[in-house]
C-alpha cells in the first residue's frame, strides 16, 4: 500500500480499491510464494496504461468548450481490455484507475475471455441539449478511437453514458474507420447490439442477491427492499424485485431519494424509466406524479428494510449508513454500483454476520452480456432473449458458487466471506496467466 500511494499520489479512490483487495489476497498469497516472487499483486496495481486526451467541442451558443477524456487500459492478461466509459464532472484518474483495477477481477469472475480497462470524461450531460450531447460524443470518439478496436479493447456505457451516447460513439468510429466492427458494447439492435444488455447488470445484482438468499434460507418473495439511483442499473434492478416479489421502497438521484412505503410497482416504475431516459428528468418529479410517497434530500438507508441494494455510484453508504442499515433489521447487500461501501462500512456488515454481496461480483452481469455481445458480433449472428435471459442467470449462479468455493466458512459465524470469495476468485485466473507470460 506505501508503494501505491507513493505513486499515485491524490488518487484517494484509486487506493481504497487496491486497499479493499490487497487485504483479503495478500493472506492467500502468503500461501502461494509464485504469486508473491513474480509480484503478480504489485503488477496487477500498475495499469498497462493510462490514455489522456484533449476534448473539444462547441455549444449551442458557439462557444469552444474543453473536456478532459481517458482511457485506462489496465490488464489484458485474459482478453482484450473492456470496461465502460462515465460522463460525470466527478470523473478523474483516480476515479477511472479504480474503476479500470476492479474491472481486471469482475471480467475474470464472470469467465469469459475479456481484461480490464475503464474510461470516460469529466463531462456533465445534465442540462446539455441532444446536438451538444451529440457533438461530444463525436469529439471523445474522434480521438478514443485511435485506442481501441474489437481485439484491442471494447468499451461500453456507464454513468452518463447510456444508448444514446453509444449511438453517438458507434456512428462517430464507423464513419472515421469505415469499419463496422463490434467495438462498443451496450449498441442500440439495429447496429449490432444484444438482447437484455440494458437489463442485465440490475438483473444480475438481483440474482447474485438470489443466489445468496438459497444459502442461508432466505427469500425475496415479500421482501422490503431499498435501491438508491434510478439509473440504468437502478431500474432494471428494482424490475427484478418486482418480477421476484419483492415490495421496492426506496429510488434516488443526486438531489435525494423518494421513499415510496405503498412500493414502486411496475406502472409507477415505468414512469421513473420515462422521467430518466426521455424526459431526463428529476426523481423528486416523482411526488406530484405519487403523493403517497415523500421526497427527501440525502440517501435512502435510513428507511428499514430487509435488503439494500445501491445502485447510484461509488462511497454512497458511508460507516453511518451501514450501522443504519443494520440497526433497522437489513440481512443483505447486494452491490449494483462499483464500490458503493466504504471500506468500514464493509467491515459494519461483515462484523453483523449479514450477507455482503460485493460489486466485483454482483454487478458483473452487465460485462458478462456485453462479452456475450461481443461472442455474437464476431459470429454475426443474434441470440434470443431466451438464450440469452438463461445464460444471463447461469452466469450469475456460476459467479456465485465461484466465490462461495473460496469464501464458505470464512465469514462470521461460519457463513461465506464474499468479498474473500470474489477477490481471490477473479485474482487466480489473471494471476496464472500473468505467470505464463513471464515478466513483462
Ligand atoms: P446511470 O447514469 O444510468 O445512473 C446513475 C444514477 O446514480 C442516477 O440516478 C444518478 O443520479 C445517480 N448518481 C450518480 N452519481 C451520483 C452521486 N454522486 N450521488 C448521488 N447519486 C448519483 O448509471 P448506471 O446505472 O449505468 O450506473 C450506476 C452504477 O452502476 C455506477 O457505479 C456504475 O459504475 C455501476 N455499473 C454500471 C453498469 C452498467 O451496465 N451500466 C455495469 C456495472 C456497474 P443523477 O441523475 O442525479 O446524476
Amino acid at each position: 500500500m506505501d508503494g501505491v500511494q507513493k505513486r499515485n499520489p491524490g488518487q484517494p479512490e484509486f487506493h481504497q480499491a487496491v486497499h479493499e483487495v490487497a487485504g483479503t489476497i495478500l493472506p492467500y498469497i502468503a500461501e502461494k510464494p509464485i504469486y508473491h516472487k513474480m509480484q503478480i499483486l504489485e503488477r496487477m496495481t500498475e495499469p498497462d496504461r493510462v490514455v489522456s486526451f484533449r476534448v473539444c467541442w462547441e455549444d449551442d451558443e458557439g462557444n469552444i468548450r474543453v473536456n478532459r477524456g481517458w482511457r485506462v487500459q489496465f490488464n489484458n492478461a485474459i482478453g482484450p481490455y473492456k470496461g465502460g466509459c462515465r460522463f460525470h464532472p466527478s470523473v478523474n484518474e483516480s476515479v477511472l484507475k479504480f474503476l479500470g483495477f476492479e474491472q481486471q477481477f469482475k471480467n475474470s469472475l464472470t469467465g469469459l475471455p475479456m481484461g480490464g480497462g475503464k474510461g470516460g470524461a469529466n463531462f456533465n450531460p445534465k442540462g446539455k441539449s441532444e446536438n451538444e450531447v451529440m457533438r461530444f460524443c463525436q469529439s471523445f470518439m474522434t480521438e478514443l478511437c485511435r485506442h481501441i478496436g474489437p481485439n484491442t479493447d471494447v468499451p461500453a456505457g456507464d454513468i452518463g453514458v447510456g444508448a444514446r451516447e453509444i449511438g453517438y460513439m458507434f456512428g462517430q468510429y464507423k464513419r472515421l474507420t469505415n469499419k463496422f466492427e463490434g467495438i462498443l458494447t451496450g449498441k442500440g439492435l439495429e447496429f449490432g447490439g444484444s438482447l437484455i444488455r440494458t437489463e442485465a447488470t440490475g438483473y444480475g445484482a438481483v440474482y447474485f442477491l438470489q443466489s445468496m438468499l438459497e444459502q442461508t434460507g432466505g427469500a425475496l418473495d415479500g421482501a422490503r427492499v431499498c435501491i438508491s439511483g434510478s439509473g440504468n442499473v437502478a431500474t432494471y434492478a428494482a424490475e427484478k424485485c418486482l418480477h421476484l416479489g419483492a415490495k421496492v421502497l426506496t429510488l434516488s438521484d443526486s438531489g435525494g431519494y423518494i421513499h415510496d412505503p405503498d412500493g414502486i410497482d411496475g406502472e409507477k416504475l415505468e414512469w421513473v424509466k420515462a422521467l430518466k431516459n426521455v424526459r431526463r428528468g428529476r426523481i423528486s418529479e416523482y411526488v406530484a406524479e405519487y403523493p403517497g410517497a415523500e421526497f427527501h434530500e440525502g440517501r435512502p438507508w435510513s428507511v428499514p428494510c430487509d435488503y439494500a441494494i445501491p445502485c447510484a455510484t461509488q462511497n454512497e453508504i458511508d460507516v453511518d449508513d451501514a450501522k443504519l442499515l443494520v440497526k433497522n433489521g437489513c440481512k443483505g447487500i447486494s452491490e449494483g454500483a462499483n464500490m458503493p461501501t466504504v471500506v468500514e462500512g464493509i467491515n459494519v456488515f461483515q462484523d453483523a454476520g449479514i450477507l455482503y454481496g460485493p460489486s466485483k461480483a454482483a454487478n458483473a452481469g452487465g460485462v458478462a452480456v456485453s462479452g456475450m455481445e461481443m461472442s455474437q458480433n464476431s459470429a454475426r449472428i443474434s441470440w434470443s432473449e431466451d438464450e440469452l435471459q438463461k445464460l444471463l442467470l447461469e452466469t450469475m449462479q456460476g459467479i456465485h458458487d465461484n466465490c462461495y468455493s473460496y469464501g464458505e466458512g470464512k465469514g462470521k459465524d461460519g457463513g461465506c466471506d464474499y468479498l474473500l470469495g470474489a477477490n481471490v476468485a477473479g485474482f487466480v485466473k489473471v494471476a496464472d496467466a500473468m505467470l505464463a507470460y513471464g515478466v513483462q
